[in-house]
Parts: structure tokens; sequence; C-alpha cells
């Protein structure tokens, strides 16, 4: 009698997702935190809103930063918050003058989503910004990395950031080889950069990765030799300093 032929279930194949790499160890975290904040100390820029914790003028920036010329920022920057000292003034002046304002910067959307953001906080929190993440990014206009840089800033938090410059850091950095764009590649990037922040002088570190990307570690033009990165770097071991200087091309809000 033939016995009945039994097909053992095939196993389903799952989608694995592939990590970029492994998270640096705790020594590897801790030579790049006091490399970095070194390097932070002697030749980090002297910015305004580098000597603020005001909520405001910390959210001002980030938005105007969004837009990678410094020197373009700054004078918008003192004009912007003359005319419009905090989140009330703003609230209450008329949009065309806001838009008016925010000419030369670009992207009209953003003088409009801050005086969205401006207007919901005199509703709902008598004028302030809360400093809690959910908080944060319920208001229309702040996503991740302007919660985290708002965060550690104004509120002195424990938060991560990941803008295009702090993003091309710890690629280069760390990773060093693939594609740096992508949904599994920018989780990887956030992972890390939580990894790496310290649990002292937050505003600095954070500060210091995106000084340091906008300008030794510039997407373009790297200054590998002389960067204290170098000796770990792994963008460097894999690959000669000239290829290094691929551009990435994105801000996150
Ligand atoms: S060695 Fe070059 S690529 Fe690596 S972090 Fe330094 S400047 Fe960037």
């Amino acid at each position: 009698m033939k016995r009945p032929v039994t097909k053992t279930p095939r196993k389903k194949k799952t989608a694995r997702t592939k990590t970029p790499a492994p998270l640096p160890s705790s020594k590897d975290r801790q030579w790049f935190r006091r490399r970095l904040l070194q390097w932070y100390r002697k030749y980090g820029r002297d910015l305004p809103w580098r000597n603020t914790d005001d909520p405001y003028h910390i959210l001002v920036s980030e938005v105007m930063l969004q837009q990678p010329q410094v020197d373009r920022v700054l004078p918008k920057y003192h004009e912007w918050l003359g005319k419009y000292p905090s989140f009330a003034a703003l609230a209450e002046a008329r949009e065309r003058d806001v838009v008016k304002t925010w000419y030369p910067l670009g992207y009209n959307i953003r003088p409009r989503r801050l005086q969205s953001i401006a207007r919901e906080s005199v509703a709902k929190y008598g004028g302030e910004l809360p400093g809690d993440e959910a908080t944060l990014l319920s208001f229309k206009g702040i996503g991740p990395y302007t919660a985290g840089a708002v965060m550690s800033f104004a509120f002195g938090k424990r938060a991560a950031i990941l803008d295009t410059n702090v993003a091309r850091v710890l690629f280069r950095v760390f990773i060093g080889k693939g594609d740096h764009r992508g949904h599994t590649m920018d989780k990887h990037l956030w992972e890390l950069s939580r990894a790496v922040l310290p649990y002292k002088h937050v505003f600095d570190f954070n500060q210091a990765l995106m000084d340091f990307g906008a300008t030794l570690c510039s997407a373009r033009a790297p200054a590998c030799p002389r960067c204290p990165m170098k000796s770990k770097c792994q963008l460097v071991k894999r690959t000669t300093p000239a290829a290094a200087a691929r551009p990435t091309s994105r801000r996150t809000t």
C-alpha cells in the first residue's frame, strides 16, 4: 500500500535587512568623542546660536540653516530676531511681512512653518516651546532632526541629531562603504548618532559634529591629511581621500 506523500512545508523566506556596519565599540566611541571635542574647542566657529539656549532662537537658527550657507544666514538671523523677538511677536505678524523678511533665504514654506509653530506655541503652550520629543514632533514642520537639535541645544537633553553634515561624518568615519542613502542606512546612522553621543557636553558635541561636517569633512573637499579622525576613518581606509569627496544632498527637518 502506498503511503500518502506528506510534503514538508517549505520554509518561508524572510527578507533580511543587512546592517551596514556594527556599532562602534565603547572604546571607539570614546575615542571619537574625545577627538571631536578637542577639535571643536580649537577650531569650532563662534556662531550666535551657539551662545544661547533660548528655544525660539535655536528653532529659528535651525530652520534658517536648512539652507547651507552660514554667511547668508547670519545677517538674516539677527534681522529676524530684531523684528520678531519671540513666538508671540511672530505669531501676531502678518504672513506677507514674515515671508518678506525671510527673503532671500528661499523656500518660503519655511517662514510660514515657523509662523505656524509660533501660533501653535501661543495657542497651546503660552508662547513657549515644550522640551519633550513627542510634543515637539507633533508640530508641523518639526521633524526628528529639529526636535533633537531643540532638545539638546535648548533643553540640555541627551538627544541625537542627524542632518546632512552629521550623516556624512558618521558615514565616512564608521562605515565608509556602500550607499550612504536609503532608509536602512538612515536608520543605522541615527543609531550611530545615538551611540556616539556622550553623557556630558551634549550641546558642544552636537555642535561639533555639525561644524566638523560643514568645514573639515566637507562634502566636496574633506581635509583628510589634517583630520584628527584619519587613523580610524573607514572611508580613508577603504579608498583614496579624493574619492571621499562625494556629496550628500540631504538636510533633514
Ligand atoms: S579622514 Fe577625511 S573623510 Fe575621514 S573624517 Fe576626516 S576629513 Fe572626513
